[in-house]
């Protein structure tokens, strides 16, 4: 079989490190810089925290956290990107720690389940990515470029990605020791657990907590955050302020004014519905998001449920009709278990550094949980702004230079959201038949879309940045090649020549011979020393 070559720009895939090192470099930390305060304690507040407290306490700066005892966080968002790892790795904290008290589990990638209607196409996986999928990256491409021009070869992702075969197959995505590649895996976990691990790790490194409602944000004549006024009779004042109350968006939107660009022209979902439900012992290692009649359900499991929510826009059905689609779905139509409904806001504002503000987390904005993005978003704004605070630089050209890569990051995560409904095929609800119709679209996506359509190789263009931003080459193949964006089977031409360059018989012995380093997600996480939390459910619903 012939393997990759330097010719090929998809060759290299596994190109990323997930780890950054805030407080590593020597440092310029300006010296007005004394005291943060964050408002808000939710994820987005407690992984703020932890960034910025691992930068910034050893020299000097105070940070705190301020949290409304009345208004709950959002207690979703169970599911993560690889680069959570990152967040861990850097800040020091062991898996064996920090998974058993979140009850969490590992995430091998997604899978799409019935966004697609074409024969062979009705389910397919975004894995994470793995070193060895460098082995068959370009045979991957080589034959979607080959169908998508006629040639009757085998391009569905799911062959190609060791990921995806060890979801398949309930493993956990971390190899034995002598396994020479590296896999990158995500995680599953319970967003309560979460927060309340990381408070309390948070306090153990320094950082203050103090429970409050914010009720008024007081500016100053420059229209900086002068201090935030709470409704225990409090005058709080600090030199920066870090806006994670959620959807309030309480400092950055209400009380800066900072404008916000909504993304419901192109996203429609607007609401969810969430409940647990019990879970066995063989624990899978993926999300799965199933297509329903008005969004999508995801799956997610945790070492002490599943936790599952119905995704949906509420133009096109009622919470009520959700809940019920939901209920009967998981076959919970009897079931008192209670569900939870929340409203989302999609879209971002157009500064998430703003003055002496940042906002993180779903205060900054925030694109549905489709590919569990959100956690990403608030890693990378906080490390992304550290860098610049550890700079010395935090003039107006550095915030200028800070949104625009945030804001890009947004579009780019967007766009490829986006794709997902757009590409679907299916007929059955108004809801699909619009948002397949929606021409919405990003001039970025408009060329890359272009470009697939018409035979074209759309590695380069993705790898130039120009379009495509946000998502890598392989992500962009494996979307395109998963949902089925191909002729249809009775126009194909059999595969002949350079077609058929490569013998899917030795990538999938290839994989499986691979697969034998890894074992079942059950095993693994018996190996990490486990604590039972039966009051999960009820944590759940606080
Ligand atoms: C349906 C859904 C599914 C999701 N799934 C995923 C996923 O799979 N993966 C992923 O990465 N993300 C997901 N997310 C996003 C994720 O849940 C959030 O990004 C994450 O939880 C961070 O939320 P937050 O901390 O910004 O806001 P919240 O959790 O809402 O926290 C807000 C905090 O602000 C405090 N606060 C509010 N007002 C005041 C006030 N006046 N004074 C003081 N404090 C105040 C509250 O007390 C709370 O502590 C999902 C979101 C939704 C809606």
């Amino acid at each position: 079989m012939a393997t990759q070559t330097e010719k090929h720009p998809t060759a290299t895939l596994f190109n990323y490190s997930y780890t950054f090192t805030p407080g590593a470099r020597p440092t310029k930390v300006p010296p007005a810089l004394k005291k943060i305060v964050i408002v808000g304690g939710g994820t987005a507040g407690w992984m703020a925290a932890m960034i910025l407290a691992h930068s910034l306490i050893p020299k000097g700066v105070e940070i705190s956290v301020l949290e409304s005892p009345v208004v709950g966080i959002v207690g979703v968002g169970e599911g993560s990107t690889p680069w959570l790892r990152g967040f861990f790795d850097s800040l020091g904290i062991e898996e064996a720690e920090w998974m058993p008290e979140c009850n969490a589990t590992y995430k091998c990638g997604i899978t799409f389940d019935g966004w697609s209607t074409k024969p062979g196409f009705e389910s397919y996986f975004h894995p994470f990515a793995s070193m060895l999928d460098n082995l068959t990256m370009t045979q991957f491409v080589h034959n979607a470029q080959a169908r998508v021009n006629g040639a009757d070869v085998h391009a569905h992702p799911n062959r190609f990605f060791i990921a995806s075969q060890l979801a398949d197959r309930r493993m956990a995505p971390k190899p034995s020791r002598n396994f020479p590649f590296d896999v990158w895996y995500g995680y599953h976990f319970d967003a309560v657990m979460l927060g309340q691990y990381l408070h309390k790790k948070a306090e153990q490194r320094g950082v203050h907590y103090k429970p409050c409602h914010v009720s008024d944000v007081r500016l100053n004549e420059r229209g900086d955050i002068a201090a935030v006024v709470t409704a225990e009779g409090e005058t709080i004042s600090a030199d920066f302020f870090v806006d994670c109350t959620g959807f309030a968006g309480l400092l950055i939107q209400k009380a800066m004014g900072t404008p916000f660009v909504s993304f419901a022209n192109n996203l429609f979902n607007d609401a969810a519905v969430a409940m647990p439900t019990p879970i066995g012992d063989d624990i899978p290692s993926q999300t799965v998001s199933y297509a329903m009649k008005h969004g999508w359900r995801w799956e997610i499991p945790l070492t002490s449920r599943f936790g599952n929510g119905y995704v949906y826009s509420s133009s096109f059905c009622s919470a009520d009709e959700a809940e019920r689609e939901l209920r009967e779905t998981l076959g919970m139509l009897d079931s008192d278990v209670p569900a939870r409904h929340l409203k989302m806001k999609i879209g971002r504002v157009t500064k998430h550094w703003n003055r002496n503000c940042l906002a993180v987390g779903l205060a900054q904005g925030f694109i549905e949980p489709l590919e569990a993005t959100a956690l990403l978003f608030i890693q990378r704004t906080v490390t992304g702004f550290v860098e610049f605070i550890e700079a010395g630089d935090m003039g107006e050209a550095a915030q200028a230079k800070f949104n625009q890569r945030v804001n890009d990051h947004f579009e780019g995560t967007r766009d490829y959201i986006v794709t997902h409904y757009k590409t679907n095929t299916r007929s059955d609800t108004d809801y699909w038949r619009a948002n397949a119709q929606n021409n919405n679209l990003s001039d970025s996506l408009r060329r890359l879309y272009g470009l697939w359509m018409s035979g074209k190789s759309i590695a380069a263009e993705v790898g130039r940045q120009e379009i495509g931003r946000g998502y890598p080459i392989f992500s962009w193949y494996c979307i395109m090649s998963g949902m089925g964006i191909f002729p249809d089977q009775k126009d194909l031409r059999p595969a002949n020549g350079k077609a058929a360059l490569y013998s899917m018989e030795e990538i999938d012995n290839l994989i499986e011979r691979s697969v034998q380093n890894f074992r079942p997600q059950k095993e693994l996480l018996a190996d990490i020393p486990k604590k039972i939390h039966e009051k999960s459910l009820q944590i759940y619903f606080w």
